[in-house]
């Protein structure tokens, strides 16, 4: 098992600006100590941030303008920001494959467990873990290390996860005692 930590959308836009995930907040630790156990365990980092075109964008017949190319918005938060060997992707749409480069950096770094954390649960998450189901990568999600908007989605998006895309649902705990010891 070779793994890599994807960071969704932990950006300033969706933790205290424009889309703002009320519970963000609450992971926001969780993820900080899997960074730095992983990090020492040389074990990849990549962030997948949203970054859109200001206007032009379909997703903003969605939702309101956010993360725009250049804007702080669309950088990640101050208590994650990447490190030196960290990979850094933008994407323009909820999953974190599509139109990007992350499958061909995944296939060079032998990746085959991906663990996603970030935001939010029910959307860039789901659709990232679709995507990664797709293309045969195996996926965990700590569930202390995702948010929604409510008690409600993030439930949902969890057991969708789970039933749909055999994700692995664990907490971040349990993933450094046990999924990525053997690493
Ligand atoms: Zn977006």
């Amino acid at each position: 098992m070779k793994t890599a930590v994807v960071v969704v959308d932990m950006i300033n836009d969706f933790v205290s600006g424009t889309l703002k995930c009320e519970s963000a907040s609450k992971i926001i630790p969780n993820i900080q100590r899997l960074l730095n156990f992983v990090r020492k365990k040389k074990i990849p980092v990549i962030y997948t941030n949203d970054t859109h075109l200001p206007d032009i964008d379909e997703e903003f017949e969605i939702w309101p303008q956010h993360a725009l190319v250049g804007t702080k918005g669309a950088e990640v938060i101050e208590e994650l920001k990447p490190v030196k060997g960290d990979y850094i992707i933008q994407k323009r749409r909820y999953s974190a494959f599509f139109g990007t480069y992350l499958d061909l950096l995944l296939r060079e770094l032998k990746v085959d467990t991906l663990v996603l954390v970030g935001l939010v649960t029910n959307v860039c998450i789901q659709n990232t873990a679709a995507d990664a189901f797709f293309r045969g990568y195996r996926v965990i999600v700590p569930e202390d290390c995702v948010e929604a908007v409510n008690e409600e989605v993030q439930k949902a998006g969890i057991e969708y996860m789970k039933t749909i895309y055999g994700c692995k649902i664990t907490n971040v705990d349990e993933l450094m005692k046990k999924e990525l010891v053997q690493e």
